[in-house]
């Protein structure tokens, strides 16, 4: 498995590199935009892991050039504060987003997740039950009736799909949709369940999002239960 990295600060580029050949890839690296384009285009990467700013080209810059000829998954580091950053890169393209500083055991897991999918040749559209989410056209379908979602419905409704069956605490869901802690004000996280509900869930059978008292949402096919 072979991965290209493209960071510009040496330090983090390092410990990346050392990180992720230890778990057995092998790497390369580009510390500017533009040698990290050319990189991907020309050698085969199992996965690339952008870092957004960049001296030459952005990240973003990257994945939209990268998208016209090439499907290998993209991995983006966001800095943290940058609430729109998950949004812009996900519509140019990019596959998912780690926020800095980053745990490097999450790096790896994410990591791992997004080669499983490549290998297991993963259609741009993620199907449960009846409801599927077009990563390409950023569009739901249930039952074969397409719902459009704005950004934020389409990002909070892929997490759910992408970690069905895993109960997501809504502190998890507003970090990973809104890149911000709404520990103090979850109710940002309820209002948008409640809307992509309305949109995907409420006129449709089986129930997919459910929530769990005390602990979050998750979304799954429950046989022979519907949703209160
Ligand atoms: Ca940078």
């Amino acid at each position: 498995m072979k991965l290209l990295i493209v960071e510009d600060e040496d330090k983090t580029r390092t410990y990346l590199k050392q990180g992720l050949t230890e778990a057995g890839f092998v790497c390369d690296c580009a510390a500017d935009g533009v040698s990290g384009l050319h990189h991907l285009q020309t050698q085969a990467y199992d996965l690339a892991i952008l870092d957004v700013m960049l001296p030459g080209m952005n990240g973003w810059a990257i994945v939209q050039e990268l998208r016209k000829t090439h499907r290998t998954p993209v991995l983006f580091l966001t800095a943290r504060d940058d609430v729109d950053c998950r949004v812009k890169g996900l519509e140019l393209g990019a596959d998912d987003y780690l926020a800095k500083p980053f745990d490097f055991v999450e790096l790896l897991a994410r990591v791992r997740s997004l080669l499983r999918r490549g290998q297991a040749g993963e259609s741009p559209i993620l199907r449960v039950a009846n409801l599927e989410l077009d990563l390409v056209r950023r569009k739901a379908k249930r039952q074969g009736k397409t719902i459009l979602l704005t950004a934020k419905e389409f990002s909070l409704l892929w997490l759910l799909m992408r970690r069905q069956g895993e109960i997501l605490p809504r502190s998890l869901i507003a970090s990973q949709v809104w890149d911000i802690n709404f520990e103090s004000d979850t109710n940002v996280v309820d209002a948008a369940i409640r809307r992509v509900r309305a949109k995907v869930d409420d006129s449709y059978e089986p129930k997919l999002i459910h929530t769990v008292r005390g602990m979050g949402y998750v979304l799954e096919q429950r046989d022979g239960f519907s949703n209160p």
